[in-house]
């Protein structure tokens, strides 16, 4: 019911992540279960340059969201930034790409000057829950500091534990976003 993980019949609304430390943004929805294959894909997509796989995904997500983002009605789509000095290493950020594809499909501007990558943070695969929290508390910043917007829909490739969500959530929300919904590639199974 929160962050669309998909969960056996017997186990209620909520994964065990949402139901233990809930979250800053409002809901999100993944596309896909990630699995080795979409790990394979989405490794590409991120760090072998594969840009052109934002077709298929933004298609994709495109199709099976529309529905769903008409009833958020978000008044902008904004992905999830990387670290300035990761985005030059890497060349693009491969949420922002996902973003552009939706926004033309939706016709929903895109918003990537807002919030932004401050702290260098570690990589949070290899991380437990409340690491990954403590190492995204700082992460991220509002510029100017205010938010116009009352309703973002965030955009990014994987959701894990939902700890970079929630500080962008919390970022914007502090500064005056109302609701912050996400969407993503893909996200793990519940348990
Ligand atoms: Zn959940």
């Amino acid at each position: 019911m929160k962050c669309g993980k998909p969960l056996g019949e017997s186990d209620g609304e909520y994964c065990m992540d949402c139901g233990k430390t809930g979250h800053a943004y409002d809901r999100g929805r993944a596309l896909f279960l990630y699995d080795d294959r979409l790990r394979d894909s989405i490794a590409a997509f991120k760090y072998r340059g594969r840009r052109e796989y934002k077709r298929f995904y933004g298609e994709e997500m495109s199709l099976a969201f529309g529905v769903q983002a008409a009833r958020w009605r978000p008044e902008v789509l904004i992905p999830v930034p990387l670290h300035p000095s990761r985005r030059r290493k890497r060349g693009y950020n491969q949420a922002e790409l996902l973003a552009r594809e939706l926004g033309r499909s939706w016709h929903i501007p895109v918003e990537t000057g807002l919030l932004v990558r401050v702290e260098k943070t570690l990589p949070q695969k290899g991380l437990g829950g409340r690491e990954r929290r403590r190492n995204m508390k700082t992460a991220f910043k509002i510029r100017p500091d205010h938010v116009k917007f009352k309703t973002i829909l965030l955009i990014d490739d994987i959701y894990t534990t939902g700890s970079t969500m929630d500080a962008a959530a919390r970022a914007l929300k502090e500064k005056g976003a109302g609701k912050v919904y996400f969407l993503c590639i893909g996200i793990g199974s519940g348990r």
